[in-house]
């Protein structure tokens, strides 16, 4: 397997080192993180969006919040159509997140391209570190799961020991 040595070569695509992070479409050197996600009780659900800058620290500041849906799903009988979700019963169901609603994406604030980007830790947790990025070590991070397989192509992912 690769290991880290047989690695610098892949020191990416950065021209100007200056700056956290340059577009090579449009020059931007600012990004910005979507995230949507769905929260389940019972059978409501309510589907938010989030978006936020990503500063140079690999810190998301959040700035925009929005439900894009709620409702509610019909699979149970008519007659509990009308429970009331704050619940008269103590121990109601409470709202968690369904994790494979999770969907993140990083993109360039003047273009929109979206840019591949990794975690500082597993299961998407730590920081949020752009493939783009100047400080970029793909062998450092761990993959967003829908570039999985790409960056096990080019040999980008962690010693499998590592791996999620
Ligand atoms: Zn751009």
């Amino acid at each position: 397997m690769v290991g880290v040595s047989g690695m610098e070569n892949r020191q990416v695509m950065n021209k100007d080192k200056k700056y956290f992070f340059t577009c090579e479409e449009c020059g931007s050197h600012e990004l910005y993180v979507e995230y949507s996600y769905t929260i389940r009780c019972g059978t409501y659900y309510e589907t938010y969006s989030e978006v936020g800058e990503l500063d140079h620290a690999h810190h998301i500041e959040w700035y925009d919040k929005g439900i894009v849906e709620s409702g509610h799903d019909n699979d149970y009988a008519d007659d509990e159509d009308d429970v009331d979700v704050e619940g008269d019963e103590s121990d109601g169901p409470e709202w968690v997140i369904d994790e494979e609603s999770e969907e993140w994406y990083v993109r360039c604030c003047c273009c929109d391209r979206e840019i591949e980007f990794g975690w500082s830790r597993p299961n998407r947790g730590g920081r949020i570190w752009p493939a783009e990025c100047a400080d970029f070590k793909p062998w450092r991070c761990f993959s967003e799961p829908r570039y999985y397989q790409e960056w096990k192509r080019r040999n980008w992912l962690r010693p499998p020991s590592t791996e999620y």
